[in-house]
Parts: structure tokens; sequence; C-alpha cells
């Protein structure tokens, strides 16, 4: 079992944790993978990549997600859990609160959202975050066990008109950086959970204008405590999977028809 984690801001030094910590980038189909980290942690293999790559370089909306994830499938990973920086929609949710998420609703725009370009694959998304890794997570005593993960395309913060329309529709918290990854982990077989860092309310929930500072330094603060969780969790992933993620692509593909092939 290889798990991956998959880091937004601040959580690099998980890594520190581990032992026998080896450093790899690779190309893949997509281009070249951010540099990734791997070690051993309880005794399991892990793979740790910055999802912005090192020094958050790049932007929600120019991430690499297909890079990412197929670089994580490439090494072998079958489970991963990722770290995401949002805003509260609601204010009983407040700033340094641990939310995993068990849907979402995707405002993305512009981002390549599947690695099935030439071929007509549904993946199903009824449930898109692994049952089994949230079971684990909710577990921990330490984490909001619910809620619906609104995926903006960003770079810029929402409107006071949007954040109300989120509201509506359900929406508990609003980030940039979980959608289309966790698609695209599904549509490789991945399990995939996410564990979203309250940084901040949404504007007009917020009673101050949103800074990148506030931010941080909500984020900062939750930094060793999610970094002991992830650790915990890693500790507590069983050897096997009974969701499933890992048959995701059965039943997932249109299969060209014999009259067209014939034709
Ligand atoms: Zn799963």
């Amino acid at each position: 079992m290889t798990i991956g984690i998959i880091g937004g801001t601040g959580i690099y030094e998980i890594v520190e944790l581990g032992e026998d910590v080896k450093t790899r980038v690779i190309d893949t189909p997509y281009g070249p993978s951010p540099e990734m980290s791997l070690f051993k942690l309880h005794d399991k293999d892990v793979v740790f990549m910055s999802r912005h790559s090192v020094g958050h370089a790049k932007p929600p909306h120019m991430i690499n997600y297909q890079a990412n994830i197929w670089a994580m499938k490439e090494m072998g990973v079958e489970r991963i859990m990722a770290t995401n920086a949002v805003g509260s929609l609601d204010m009983p949710i407040k700033p340094g609160d641990l939310v995993v998420p068990h849907d979402f609703l995707d405002f993305t725009k512009m981002r390549k959202n599947t690695f099935y370009d030439d071929r007509v694959v549904h993946v199903d998304v009824t449930e898109p975050y692994c049952p089994e890794l949230r079971d684990i997570l909710i577990s921990s005593g330490q984490v909001i066990g619910e809620g619906v993960y609104i995926c903006t395309e960003g770079p810029r913060f929402e409107t006071t008109a949007e954040i109300r329309m989120y509201r509506r529709l359900g929406g508990t918290v609003v980030g940039m950086t979980g959608l289309p990854e966790l698609v695209l982990a599904r549509e490789l077989e991945m399990c995939y959970a996410s564990i979203c860092t309250v940084s901040n309310y949404g504007a007009s929930i917020s009673p101050v204008k949103l800074t990148i500072d506030e931010v941080f330094e909500e984020v900062e603060k939750k930094r060793l405590l999610l970094i002991e969780l992830i650790s915990d969790i890693i500790s507590k992933i069983p050897e096997n999977c009974s969701c499933p993620c890992v048959h995701a692509l059965e039943g997932a593909e249109v299969k060209p028809s014999l009259e067209s092939e014939d034709l």
C-alpha cells in the first residue's frame, strides 16, 4: 500500500517525520511532475507532492493536475489524502476548523478535467470522496466530517453575490484546488479524500476584507496539528481497500459499437 499526500499550503514538514527520504521528478504524458518526496512512515510507503510546486510557484488555475495525478499513479500510489485551504460559507464553521467534505460542486471553467479525450469514459461520482478514508479521518474526532466543497476557478476571491449563491446551493466551504484533482484520481482508480483547513470566512460572511496574509496566518496555526493528524491517519490506513474507488472504471466506458467499426 503506497499512500499519496498532496499538500497545499504549509504541510511540507510531514516529510521530516519520514525515514529514508528520496526525491523524484518524473516525466508524464502531460509534462514533468513537481518534485515528489518518497519516504517510509509507520512502515508504509508515502509519496508527498506539493500541489503548487516547491515554493508555492503555481496559482490554482495553472496547476498541472493531470501531471500531478498521473505521477502519483506512476509511483504506485493507491490512496491519496489531500489538503486544501478553504473559506467558510457558514458562520458555525470557523477559521481554524478542519472539514472533510463528502461532496462537491464544480465551478471551474478552463481546466483539463479528464484523462479520457479519446475514449468515452463516464466515471461515477455519486460518492466522490473515498468513504473508507473519510471514515478513518472522521474517527480521529478532530474534523467536521461532512460538507460540500465548492471549487472556483480563481485566482481572484469570490464576490458577495457568488458567496450568497454558493450558500443557497448548499455549499459549506469554497476553495480553488479541489477540482479536477479528485476526479482525475477517480479516473485512475485511486482513493481520494481531502482535509480542508478553514482559513477565513467567505466574502460578506467575513467581517473584514480578505487578504492573503489572513489565509496564511490561519493555515500556519493549524499546520502542526494537521501534520500530526495526517501521520496518525497514515498509521491507521489498512493494507487492503474495501471501498469501490479501485473499481471506478468498471462499467464506466462506452465501447464503440460493432456497426460503426464495420463502416
Ligand atoms: Zn477508496
